[in-house]
């Protein structure tokens, strides 16, 4: 391994980053998920994202700015809850990380993608709404997989079943 130590911070060497873009891109397309094609620009976040995990301990976004409390930084340790709404609504997450086929394809453009993380206080107001802290989801609709019968709770169904790869038209709405 390739890793050089600076003020007790470990930069990610050639060799690291490489392994770690081949394994996470064969992980997210057995899951039905696309990396940004532009693996200069994915290496470079994932770069950052291997710093963190350094600097804090866990893999936080990024794009944005950790508190070095894995608590509070649930919601953005990489893949944040965010990145599904931000895939359905936009075609990619806010850092640019993850795509959608249609932003793979070239079927659709990317736009700039607004900040979906609420501010601090709002998630604390969230919280106390929330069971075991974690963000009220009730207003989320549950997709069930027809082939396979996977459910998952996210505004569109998968681009595919992470569990049987059958296509977002196999899903139904659940409740
Ligand atoms: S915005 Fe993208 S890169 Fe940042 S945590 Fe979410 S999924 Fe990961």
């Amino acid at each position: 391994m390739n890793k050089i130590l600076i003020n007790d911070l470990l930069v990610v060497g050639d060799e690291e980053l490489n392994q770690y873009y081949m394994e996470l891109k064969k992980q997210v397309e057995s899951a039905g998920y696309h990396l940004n094609p532009d693996v200069e620009f994915t290496k470079s976040l994932l770069k950052n994202i291997i710093f963190n995990d350094n600097r804090y301990g866990y893999e936080a976004c990024p794009c944005r700015l950790a508190v070095n409390d894995k608590a509070e930084d649930l919601d953005i340790i990489c893949p944040c809850f965010y990145r599904d709404p931000d895939l359905d609504e936009y075609g990619a997450c806010y850092c640019g990380l993850y795509v959608s086929g249609e932003i793979l394809n070239g079927e659709k453009k990317l736009k700039p993608i607004p900040e979906r993380r609420p501010s601090s206080e709002d998630r604390e107001k969230l919280k106390t709404n929330s069971v075991n802290g974690i963000i009220s989801s009730s207003s989320i609709p549950i997709w069930r997989c027809r082939v396979c019968g996977y459910l998952c709770a996210r505004g569109e169904p998968p681009e595919i079943c992470p569990i049987c790869k059958a296509e977002k038209e196999r899903f139904e709405q659940f409740i």
